[in-house]
């Protein structure tokens, strides 16, 4: 397949800014892809060449990439780094100057979408001493070969600058129409997804063995499962009545959530985002090599930092120690961490997903070799509000963040890739006003004044709604930064700049810049308001108002292990909103009773 099909295809993308637009313009590109190469145009279009899990990634800085685009136009690099001050994108600068030498030469090749996949391949594996060398050859050789349109293309992929603001949604949409049997199999497929969190692999399926290929799809150790998300409620009470009167209330525990894949001896472990941590935790490796009595299994867990004298629990912010690519096992033992298990996925060639919770926590009981570092979360079944609010004391005392509340019921299966009312979370802290934080999205900044003159002044932030797929703004946030993070975070969006308001944002405010939705920040504030410019749950409580929160203030916390479709939602956002309401009506009566 040529290369300049998915080029213009691209294109077409690019331009349009409404997503249903961009499902048409991807079905036909996968209706225009011959069968056995489905997979890699499915990660192309991504800026991929193969899922996540398998760590292999397209990248190169672009200093690099100014270096092969000088080999292969001829120009030199002054003048190529010239033009990129002036353009600001580096697929305009390779436009122009590959353009430039085609007219000089008349010649040039076809380029194949399987030698651009095999040359990034080639290049994501290149590694050790001459590496930069050989990865510039190859990217100069097909720099040769393409047309300034597809040269475009490959460079700002090979830069991580595609972004066509195609959502793995989107793809699925997609693929459900073109060789799916259409929209209302879409489930089917989704679910797919959902437990093998390979696109490529869903896409190659669907086209060659259609949706009855696709049902057959079953969880594989080592292929991360997309994990289960709880939704969050603020009393003891609703919490009973949305899980039909019983639950199994869990300590909700401060740290990493990890899922552990085992074969025999060979272990991985994945993030939340599904990326391979297995070197950043040896000893919770070791803890599932010795502590876990089954041959094969996927198991979830949230790893803590513990204290090294006293074995208390820690905060997150401890295990950001274990961020490291080198010197972990010195760590390992200055932050130790322990273990607690709460999900059995798949054990012994069982697949447990479509089990009910009960099954599923006996099971993963029955596995674990218990010890001071290996355990199942702490838990209570209980039908009495009473005593679940005790439970939910005990586990702020004892240092975890609260509970997670889940149903026991037959409807309790593990809902991959879902935020669902199967898992419900309950924080202290939504039970006042705003104390709880969000986690928000930056979609724009505004330019700095007095000692901010060069750097942002304020962050536009967004929430997620995932019933339209957008980013919708949510507040205006320049407090709680510190001079660190001020020269941090220009550094940290400079690759995330675009030129217009992203397609998936929804904002009425006009930002000086524009950001790809990608960095999620930890953000509190004082309280939520109805607004007249924000978009955020725009006439969910009244016509033509969204949601706001006002005084926001940053944490400190980035939140690098969240994707931007994980930030706060909407919803959640709405949800404060109304009971903050209802924390205001039962202040005023207690006062009034006081009075
Ligand atoms: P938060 O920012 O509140 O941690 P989140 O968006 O990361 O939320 P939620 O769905 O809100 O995820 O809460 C579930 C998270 O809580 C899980 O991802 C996991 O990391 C953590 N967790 C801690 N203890 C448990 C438990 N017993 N069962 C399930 N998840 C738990």
């Amino acid at each position: 397949m040529n290369y300049s099909i998915i080029a213009n295809a691209y294109e077409k993308i690019e331009a349009t800014s409404k997503r249903l637009e961009m499902i048409d313009l991807l079905v036909d590109l996968l209706k225009n892809t011959p069968k056995q190469i489905i997979e890699k145009v499915i990660y192309l279009t991504q800026g991929k060449i193969c899922p996540d899990f398998i760590g292999l990634e397209v990248g190169i800085a672009e200093k690099l990439a100014i270096k092969a685009l000088s080999r292969a136009s001829g120009q030199n690099q002054k003048q190529i780094e010239n033009n990129l001050q002036k353009s600001g994108d580096i697929g305009e600068t390779t436009y122009k100057f590959i353009s430039e030498k085609i007219q000089s030469t008349f010649f040039q090749r076809t380029l194949s979408v399987e030698q651009v996949h095999d040359t990034f391949t080639k290049m994501a594996k290149t590694n050790g001493a001459g590496a930069i060398g050989i990865k510039m050859s190859l990217l100069a050789g097909l720099l040769s070969d393409a047309s300034p349109k597809e040269a475009k293309y490959l460079i700002r992929t090979i830069t991580r600058n595609l972004r066509l603001g195609i959502a793995d949604m989107t793809v699925l949409d997609a693929l459900a129409i073109s060789y799916g049997g259409g929209k209302e199999n879409r489930p089917i497929i989704e679910r797919a997804y959902n437990i093998s969190s390979d696109l490529g692999k869903v896409a190659k399926i669907v086209v060659e063995k259609g949706i009855e290929g696709v049902k057959q799809i079953q969880v594989e150790v080592f292929e991360p499962i997309r994990p289960m998300l709880a939704e969050r409620l603020s009393s003891s009470e609703e919490i009973l009545d949305k899980l039909n009167g019983i639950c199994a209330a869990e300590y909700k525990y401060d740290g990493e959530r990890i899922q552990a894949h085992k074969k025999g001896n060979q272990i991985a472990l994945f993030s939340r985002r599904l990326e391979k941590i297995s070197n950043q935790y040896p000893d919770v490796i070791n803890f599932i090599k010795t502590k876990i009595n089954a041959k094969d299994a996927i198991l979830e867990g949230e790893v803590v930092a513990i204290d090294n004298q006293t074995g208390e629990l820690l905060p997150f912010q401890e295990l950001m120690h274990r961020r490291r690519k080198y010197g972990v096992h010195h760590f390992m033992e200055q932050y130790p961490v322990s273990l607690f298990l709460f999900e059995a996925l798949y054990v012994d060639g069982e697949d447990l997903t479509t089990e009910k919770y009960p099954i599923r926590r006996k099971t993963l009981e029955n596995i674990i070799i218990k010890n001071d570092r290996v355990k199942p979360t702490k838990k209570l079944v209980t039908k009495n509000a009473k005593e679940l609010e005790l439970f939910f004391e005990e586990a702020i005392a004892n240092g975890s963040e609260g509970l997670i509340c889940k149903a026991v019921g037959k409807e309790s299966i593990y809902q991959a890739g879902a935020r669902g009312w199967l898992w419900i979370k309950y924080k202290r802290d939504y039970q006042s006003e705003m104390i709880d934080t969000t986690d928000l999205v930056i979609i724009g900044a505004f330019y700095g004044r007095g000692k901010r003159v060069g750097a942002y002044g304020t962050l536009l932030l967004a929430t997620y709604n995932k019933d339209t797929d957008t980013f919708e703004s949510v507040t205006k946030c320049g407090t709680g930064f510190t001079d660190d993070d001020l020269k941090k975070i220009p550094k940290i969006l400079k690759k995330h700049l675009i030129q217009k308001k992203h397609s998936r944002v929804s904002s009425t405010i006009n930002a000086d810049i524009w950001f790809e939705p990608q960095v999620v920040l930890e953000i509190i504030g004082a309280e939520i308001t109805l607004s007249p410019i924000h978009t955020c749950g725009l006439n969910s409580i009244r016509q033509n108002r969204g949601l706001a929160i006002r005084f926001p203030r940053f944490t400190g916390k980035y939140r690098t292990e969240k994707n931007a479709e994980d930030a706060t939602t909407s919803k959640e956002i709405i949800k404060m909103y109304q009971s903050q309401l209802k924390q205001i009506s039962v202040d005023q009566s207690t006062n009034k009773a006081k009075i």
